[in-house]
């Protein structure tokens, strides 16, 4: 598989405390000269995009927590080859910057959101930010990107009650709402671990109080998702099934942290660092071919792999 997609990771640091992510108290946060700069982002990025790189997601931490969002997106959009730019945040921070991001040049955005009800996002989150979330949201509707998706991690006995509420978001607004299996990641997931509920059990449940739903074809920014519609909706309904039919052989994507670790795997140690290249000053050329090195090892791994374990989701960003 042609690896064609990037995600990077912008910041460890979040205003949220999800239960399903790295405590946010044990975390020691990364100092910030070990952070990449922007300009050593964007290089790193424009690397990639020289190896093959079409499309490239921002996460975290928190991403909109990085100082002049605006102007990374802006640098990043400017590397030439790179087809589409979009990012992950967990909304709160969104409603004052979806304008501006739109207008950077950042094509698409994710919001997280796990609750429609301000207890349950509270135990979710840690925070009490679900109309800061929701706010963010709609800003993104309203800021003309070319696609909003809404992801919900479903978890049994914590959010799996609002599965047909969420469904019916893509009744009222143009947004795909996407259910996301949640999988274990760090001693702190662990004790989440019956919380699974699988993708074929979510659409179940949405089913037996909407009816059927139409599975439509797959679109070039589903990704790994099985889409489907409901009659006469905005928006689509997206289910990615990531612990009960993973998709390795259909992986393209490589991951990069705050630091510029570089992750050929969700599962996977870290196999190799660009910040010790970028900050010696290599030319193009050597960074290009560390990265195709790292684009070499991407299939000795897998989530089956022996070296699959703890996820630190909190500066790797799912
Ligand atoms: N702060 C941003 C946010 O909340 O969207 C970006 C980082 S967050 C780690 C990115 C995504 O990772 C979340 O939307 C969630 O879907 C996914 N994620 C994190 N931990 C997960 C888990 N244990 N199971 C499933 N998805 C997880």
């Amino acid at each position: 598989m042609a690896i064609d997609y990037l995600r990077l990771s912008l910041t460890d640091r979040c205003n949220l405390n999800c239960l399903y992510c790295t405590p946010r108290e044990k975390a020691s946060f990364l100092k910030h000269e070990d952070l990449l700069r922007h300009e050593e982002l964007a290089r790193a990025a424009a690397a990639f995009v020289s190896c093959g790189v079409k499309k490239i997601r921002l996460t975290g931490g928190e991403p909109l927590l990085r100082k002049n969002i605006a102007g990374l997106v802006k640098m990043l959009k400017a590397i030439p080859g790179l087809k589409e730019l979009a990012m992950t945040t967990n909304g709160v921070l969104l409603a004052q910057s979806a304008g501006e991001l739109r207008a950077a040049g950042l094509d698409r955005v994710n919001v997280s959101l796990n609750s429609l009800h301000p207890a349950t996002y509270q135990r979710i989150t840690g925070a009490n930010a679900l109309e800061d979330a929701w706010d963010g949201l709609m800003a993104a509707l309203r800021a003309g990107f070319s696609e909003v998706k809404l992801n919900m991690v479903v978890m049994k006995g914590v959010n799996d009650s609002e599965v047909a509420e969420f469904a019916r978001l893509s009744m009222d607004f143009p947004v795909s709402v996407r259910f996301i299996e949640f999988f274990q990641t760090s001693e702190r997931s662990a004790q989440l671990r019956d919380a699974f509920l699988s993708s074929a059990e979510t659409r179940k449940r949405i089913e037996s109080v909407y009816g059927l739903l139409q599975e439509v074809p797959p679109g070039p920014t589903d990704g790994p998702a099985h889409v489907y519609k409901r009659p006469g909706a905005k928006g689509k309904l997206g289910f990615i099934s990531g612990r009960s039919d993973y998709f390795c052989a259909a992986c393209n994507r490589v991951r990069m942290d705050c630091t510029g670790r570089v992750y050929p795997c969700l599962f996977s140690p870290a196999t190799h660092t660009l910040r010790d290249l970028l900050r010696a000053g290599v030319p193009d050329e050597a960074l290009a071919d560390h990265i195709k090195k790292i684009f070499l090892v991407k299939s000795d791994y897998n989530r089956d792999s022996s070296t699959a374990g703890h996820i630190e989701m909190s500066s790797l960003g799912g």
